[in-house]
């Protein structure tokens, strides 16, 4: 592995008054949690822009409840990998660095990752369908009982908590993830950055200053000013060698 990308990485990290880290499915793809767009990202036939959508939930909730308790499942059973543990010792001991995360599957928190943002909400939420009025809260059972669950208060059908294609992303994220691109570092970590409005992130932080990293070993659309082309449990573990953590 080239030093050089390393090293720099590491010096801009270490000379940065504040880093964010835009995390997306490829962090967490070391755990065993499939990513959409990688190999394996179909279930069954579907396609997941045919699952993860209201008008897909409207027509058929308990098709959209089957996949996302197959899901909650699979996540279930998988743990925190080095990129998850090396962003959150970031997050602990660094101070001004924020992650800002499009995962739903709770393994940056399981990570104990502080200053965290997420995007597209959580796995492990739920909310009323009929928006009653009730509070979004959080169910860890696994597998859910019944499916599709219920809202406490009103008894109707409940919904995942995540932010599904064609929705709007809940205003206070939204402006928690712009605030934490105005920083000196981005770094862009498993994230294939065709999704917005977070794809649209790195131009954002780079257009106020910010030096931008990819971490991924694929090339994506992002406008990166470096790039390290490695799995972001091998690229963290390497700069965490360098920073500390
Ligand atoms: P994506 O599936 O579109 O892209 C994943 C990216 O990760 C790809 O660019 C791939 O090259 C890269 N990648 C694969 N393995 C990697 C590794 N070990 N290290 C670093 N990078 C790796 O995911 P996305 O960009 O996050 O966007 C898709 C949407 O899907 C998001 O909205 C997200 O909410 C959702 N999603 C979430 C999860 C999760 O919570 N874990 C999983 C799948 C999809
Ligand atoms: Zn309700």
């Amino acid at each position: 592995m080239s030093d050089v990308g390393y090293d720099e990485v590491a010096r801009r990290i270490l000379a940065a008054g504040s880093v964010t880290a835009l995390t997306g499915a490829g962090v967490s793809a070391a755990s065993g949690v499939p990513t959409f767009r990688g190999a394996g990202g179909l279930w069954r036939t579907f396609r997941v822009e045919d699952l993860a959508a209201p008008d897909a939930f409207a027509r058929d909730p308990a098709l959209v409840w089957e996949w996302y308790d197959w899901r909650r499942g699979l996540i279930a059973a998988c743990r925190p990998n080095r990129a998850h543990e090396v962003l959150a010792a970031w997050s602990r001991e660094r101070p001004h660095f924020s992650v800002v995360t499009q995962n739903v599957d709770g393994l940056h928190e399981r990570a104990g990752t502080l200053n965290l943002t997420r995007l597209h909400g959580s796995i492990w939420t739920l909310q009323c369908w009929s928006t009653c009025g009730a509070d979004d809260w959080t169910d860890l059972r696994t597998p859910l009982e019944p499916r599709p669950p219920r809202c406490p208060d009103c008894g109707g059908i409940a919904r995942p908590g995540v932010v599904w294609f064609g929705e709007l992303l809940n205003p206070s994220d939204l402006a928690a993830a712009d605030s934490a691109c105005t920083c000196d570092v981005l770094l862009v970590v498993g994230t294939s950055s065709v999704v917005y409005p977070a794809a649209g992130l790195a131009d954002i932080a780079r257009s106020r200053g910010a030096f931008v990293v990819e971490i991924n070993p694929e090339a994506t659309p992002a406008a990166a000013d470096l790039c390290l082309r490695q799995p972001a449990e091998v690229a963290l573990a390497e700069l965490a060698k360098r920073i500390g953590s």
